[in-house]
């Protein structure tokens, strides 16, 4: 199965975003937990979540990936800034157990200055908090470009954070291109770069991707994402990734840049270039 899609905003509800996914021709979707800027969630709406899910199973849609606001920060210097991260992840986590069977995906966090060793503890410590056995959900660290501090510029340091959760059976890996381009790895040497995803992680936990196009040549420590076929990564190079053998059956997600009908087009477009079914 080929699962395509983008985020979407959340703000008319869960119901409304499965319908505009099929809109624009996408079978999953990503959206944030709350505001990206971590405030205050919305109660939920069980009967808007349950309506989600019988439209999910209908269409049969790939896993959906909720991401968690981007600002939280379980790697910072600050007790308070760690712990409202732990509060914010955990109860994320306790409201997807309403839409079981998805994907939680965040930054693992910044390192402040603190150096990379003691901010993946610092992570490690996070999870181990926040990871209980029957959780329904997968949590995925997302590869970061490794702007400023950011830790999960590389798959050692994603590695050493899954070696140090006692629950790591619950963690997983979403793969940003943009982001690992602009951390270095080519994806134009697309084998390569998952062969060594493959030997320092296991590419069984690579669970989603990110598909965007890169504003800036690889390695530039960046992130800016850019529109499929505008960017430094390309459209042939992207169209490898999602025709990737070892990618098949992972949800692909749009974070270009784009308003819907420009996200129906990337879609469109790529469902054009994918060759199975
Ligand atoms: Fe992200
Ligand atoms: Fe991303
Ligand atoms: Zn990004």
């Amino acid at each position: 199965m080929f699962f395509i899609g983008c985020h979407l905003s959340s703000s008319k509800g869960f119901a409304a975003m499965g319908r505009t996914a099929l809109e624009i021709g996408a079978n999953t979707f990503q959206f944030f937990t709350r505001n990206p800027r971590g405030s205050q969630a919305k109660s939920l709406d069980l009967q808007d979540v349950q309506a989600l899910r019988t439209l999910l199973k209908e269409h049969h849609f790939g896993p959906l990936i909720a991401h968690a606001p981007y600002t939280l920060n379980p790697a910072s210097a600050d007790p308070k800034t760690r712990d409202f991260a732990l509060q914010t992840l955990a109860d994320d986590l306790q409201r997807l157990e309403h839409l079981p069977g998805n994907l939680y995906n965040f930054h693992p966090g910044s390192h402040v200055g603190q150096g990379a060793p003691t901010g993946i503890r610092l992570i490690i410590q996070a999870l181990n908090e926040i990871l209980t056995p029957g959780l329904h959900t997968t949590v995925l660290l997302e590869t970061m470009a490794g702007k400023g501090s950011e830790i999960g510029r590389s798959f050692d340091e994603l590695k050493q954070i899954l070696d140090g959760v006692r629950l790591n059976a619950q963690l997983g890996v979403c793969l940003d291109t943009c982001h690992v381009h602009d951390a270095g790895y080519s994806l134009e040497a697309l084998d390569q770069t998952l062969n060594e995803f493959d030997k320092q992680i296991g590419l069984k936990k690579l669970r989603a991707v990110h598909l965007n196009d890169s504003l800036n040549p690889r390695g530039a420590h960046k992130d800016r994402h850019a529109p499929i076929g505008q960017g430094h990564i390309g459209t042939d190079t992207l169209a490898r990734v999602i025709n990737h053998p070892a990618l098949q059956g992972l949800p692909f997600c749009l974070e270009t840049p784009n308003d819907l009908p420009g996200y129906a087009r990337e879609i469109a477009l790529l469902r054009s270039l994918y060759h199975g079914k």
